[in-house]
């Protein structure tokens, strides 16, 4: 869970930057950072909090260049601390080189204990530095080279960008767990997690980097290498579920059209006797329309959003999460009372949340309440970037269909089946370890 940006050749590479992490950050909030490039030195700056909290006008202007990176950052692995905002700097014998990385490295562990034999002294907790160690070893003539070489020996989900002089490196794992796109803004090449940056910037969408491509980037100069293979493909399911803002293309297709099809097809699987759709707001609003457009059954925005509170399964603290769900969400008892509902959600991780929300709208007057899920149960916890809770924690694990609905007192509860979910895509191009169990890296 993070998210990433990065220009080249661009006047206003800083200001477009800060564009492209605000657009993004829904993908971390716990801390961000832009580091730029004026051709020989490398200008940062990293904080913990809201891309509009950490970055003034004026700190805007003390980072100059024409070529920018940036991060927003949710920590999955290494602890939430200053040290481990990204994007990380290091110099090196191909001079300053600055790294950006959504996803986790599964081989992370094993890799640092190796380096750290080796006498490699490490400044934070993250996976990340891990490439920039194996970046660093001086073996190959180039930054591009030392980078295919450091690729390879890692494991696991990564989209990164990468900024050493005047050159913007994006790069993605062969799998394609996380996303990465290429834009052009102005004849400058723009990459990003999530399209939704381009659209602010004012960016068109080029293509994804492929999974297993990295792409070099000087002004308006591309150069693609496909040296990475895995023998399968393993987009994050996730992403297009709940992940990426709805306006993204999600791996080639709008996450909102996804998000009302799941809702469709939820209806057709699941359908139920009742007066309206109630979505929980906002992650369950597509998939409620689409359940409500495929049932006839009358949408109504019957739960409000308070939108100063953060999401509040992103919190860390498990009393601050609790205390959210009644902070977040109210009901309009008007449109509820006396009405069987349909409330319609895109995911049940722990269950803290929806037991809630089921009472609230019961409070409020509802007859039944028909719970509708547009995911499989969330069964495994995920090691490849999505922050989740551990397995003992994920009701799912635990519990079948049956004792979930009596955990959550509902009078009904279905989820969205995994063939449902690929209904119109090919599931072995995906990761569903979340919700199937199968390990998506097949070992050679
Ligand atoms: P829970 O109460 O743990 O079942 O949380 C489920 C709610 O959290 C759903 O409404 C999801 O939209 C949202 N959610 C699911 N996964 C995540 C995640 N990894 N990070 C933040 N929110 C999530």
């Amino acid at each position: 869970m993070c998210g990433i940006f990065g220009i080249a050749g661009h006047p206003e590479a800083v200001g477009m930057t800060y564009l492209g992490l605000y657009a993004q950050q829904h993908r971390g909030q716990e801390g961000c950072g832009i580091v730029s490039s004026d051709g020989g030195r490398l200008h940062a700056y990293r904080a913990m909090g809201y891309v509009r909290d950490v970055f003034s006008e004026e700190r805007l202007r003390g980072l100059r260049g024409q070529v920018a990176i940036g991060h927003t950052r949710y920590s999955t692995a290494g602890g939430s601390v200053a040290c481990n905002i990204q994007p990380l700097v290091a110099g090196c014998g191909y001079g300053p080189t600055a790294i950006g990385h959504n996803g986790n490295l599964t081989n992370f562990l094993t890799l640092r204990k190796e380096l750290e034999a080796g006498g490699a002294i490490f400044q934070s907790s993250s996976d990340t530095e891990v490439i920039l160690h194996l970046i660093a070893q001086p073996k190959a003539p180039n930054i591009l080279e030392a980078l295919v070489e450091a690729l390879k020996q890692i494991q696991g989900a990564y989209s990164l960008v990468l900024l050493n002089g005047s050159t913007l490196i994006g790069a993605r794992d062969p799998y394609g767990f996380r996303p990465l796109c290429l834009g052009l803004l102005n004849g400058s090449y723009v990459l990003a997690s999530e399209t939704c940056a381009f659209d602010l910037v004012g960016a068109k969408y080029v293509r994804e980097i492929e999974p297993g491509e990295i792409v070099q980037i000087q002004g308006s100069n591309i150069v693609s290498t496909r040296v990475l293979e895995a023998p399968r493909l393993a987009r994050c399911i996730f992403e297009e579920v709940y992940f990426a803002r709805p306006d993204s293309l999600v791996f080639g297709r709008t996450g909102q059209v996804s998000r009302e099809m799941f809702g469709r097809i939820l209806a057709q699987e699941s359908p139920v006797e009742a007066d309206i759709v109630v979505p929980v707001p906002d992650s369950g609003v597509p998939a409620a329309l689409g359940f409500s457009r495929e049932s006839g059954i009358p949408f109504a925005l019957a739960l409000i959003r308070n939108h100063y509170v953060g999401r509040t399964f992103i919190e860390p603290e498990a009393g601050i999460r609790n205390f959210g769900v009644k902070v977040k969400l109210n009901p309009v008892r008007e449109l509820l009372a006396g009405k069987r509902v349909v409330l319609v959600d895109d995911s049940i991780v722990r269950a803290t949340t929806i037991p809630k929300i089921v009472r609230m709208v019961r409070d409020a007057g509802a007859t039944e309440v028909h719970v509708r899920i547009s995911y499989p149960p969330f069964r495994f916890s995920c090691e490849f970037g999505i922050d989740t809770p551990t397995q003992k924690e994920l009701i799912a694990s635990s519990k079948s269909v049956e004792e979930i609905r009596k955990h959550i007192n509902a009078d009904s509860l279905a989820f969205l089946s995994a063939d449902g979910l690929f209904r119109d895509r090919k599931q072995q191009e995906f990761c569903t370890r979340c919700c199937t169990g199968e390990y998506p890296i097949l070992s050679e």
